[in-house]
């Protein structure tokens, strides 16, 4: 989404050399492997997860199984994957899947519920992204042989693209509850679950208790390479296995991965709270600026996005400007700019793009005109 991606279409990576000095706060998923991760892939043990056998995978599945309070969990290579698999679980062909019309799986997965699974996303507006059951059953299409079938609700916890807003358990409980009484089940894209968790103080269990199926990346906040789960019954992850294998998702000796992803399950969650309090400080300090917009209030994650408008800048021209003081941030749309902060990003880090942030807000003409 940065000038060059819209360009060419095509993603050109940042200069090495900029990469290595640079304050990126594009996204979570930049975050590398720790030292302690790469010597646990290092001694992984290993073995064909396609035959079940790869004893490493099989503790990440059990582990995450357990920590989530579900039967069963899968690891799949992305959390697109994850998505699709449940999204084609959850539905047949001709079916409608209501979602937020920011959500990122009606956004940035290609289309996949349509181009693979067959299903029509049901964009519904949500209030910051939080959908309510008001809002969802509006959306649910009567049950008329000549319609379309509603079948699923999506739901985004935290919600990317609405800077990182929450659902508390008990929202979602609620929207479950009514979904079920209405025969929907109800899929929750929790690639970034374990902050909402620790910014709600609720456990994941908590937050999953009555959803039919979660998805959560190890690889972004968590800090892993590679990698994201399913979680549900065991009869959703039996049929899962084979969709991932029919997508192309089997892998084999995938220990090596899923030892860092051990590590990120059990270790990484204790440490979200300073991404969200850098969170705090980079959006206080946007707040605080003339001609940025954002209410530090509704910050409660690790992502924040702040409107540039006034400036005069588009969110392109003003990530550029930040760039060019080594500072990387993601436009989200014509005037928005999106921070993500993450365990690669330190306290030094957010003080520096703070500093540049004003800068380049500060050489902008047009501020206040
Ligand atoms: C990143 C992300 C995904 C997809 O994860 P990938 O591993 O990049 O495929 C899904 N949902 C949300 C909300 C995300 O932020």
């Amino acid at each position: 989404m940065n000038s060059k991606i819209m360009e060419t279409n095509t993603v050109q990576g940042l200069d090495q050399e900029v990469l290595r000095y640079a304050v990126d706060l594009r996204s979570d998923t930049l975050t590398r492997p720790t030292p302690e991760m790469r010597q646990a892939m290092a001694n992984a043990e290993v073995g064909d997860d396609v035959y079940g056998e790869d004893p490493t995978v099989n503790k990440l599945e059990k582990r995450a199984a357990e920590i989530f309070g579900k039967e069963a969990a899968l690891f799949v290579p992305t959390g697109c994957m994850g998505n699709l698999i449940s999204i084609k679980i959850w539905t047949h062909h001709g079916d409608e899947v209501i979602c937020d019309v920011l959500g990122h799986v009606n956004l940035y997965e290609l289309a996949s519920m349509s181009a693979i699974a067959g299903c029509m996303p049901r964009p519904v507006q949500g209030v910051d992204g939080i959908l309510n059951w008001k809002l969802i059953e509006a959306a649910i299409r009567p049950k008329i042989y000549y319609d379309s079938q509603t079948a699923l609700v999506c739901l985004e916890n935290s919600h990317n693209m609405a800077g990182g807003m929450l659902y508390t358990s008990a929202q979602i409980a609620k929207i479950c509850e009514h979904a079920h009484t209405v025969k929907l089940k109800v899929h929750l894209d929790g690639a970034r679950v374990f902050n909402a968790s620790v910014a709600l103080g609720e456990s994941v269990a908590e937050i999953c208790r009555k959803v039919d199926s979660v998805m959560f990346c190890l690889s972004k906040g968590l800090g892993a390479p590679v990698g994201s789960m399913i979680v549900g019954s065991q009869e959703f992850i039996d049929k899962g296995r084979v969709y991932r294998k029919m997508f192309g998702g089997g892998m084999r000796q995938a220990g090596v991965l899923a030892a860092a992803g051990l590590l990120a399950l059990e270790k990484s969650p204790a440490r979200l709270h300073i991404d969200h309090e850098h969170a705090q400080l980079l959006a206080k300090a946007a707040a605080s600026i003339p001609g940025l917009r954002i209410d530090p209030s509704k910050v409660r994650t690790n992502i924040l996005i702040f409107d540039c408008s006034q400036t005069g800048k588009t969110a392109v021209q003003f990530c550029d400007a930040l760039a060019a003081h080594g500072v990387l941030a993601q436009d989200t749309a014509l005037y928005s700019v999106r921070f993500v902060t993450h365990c690669d990003v330190d306290r030094a880090g957010i003080d520096r793009a703070i500093t540049v942030l004003r800068e380049v807000v500060a050489k902008t003409v047009s501020v206040g005109a």
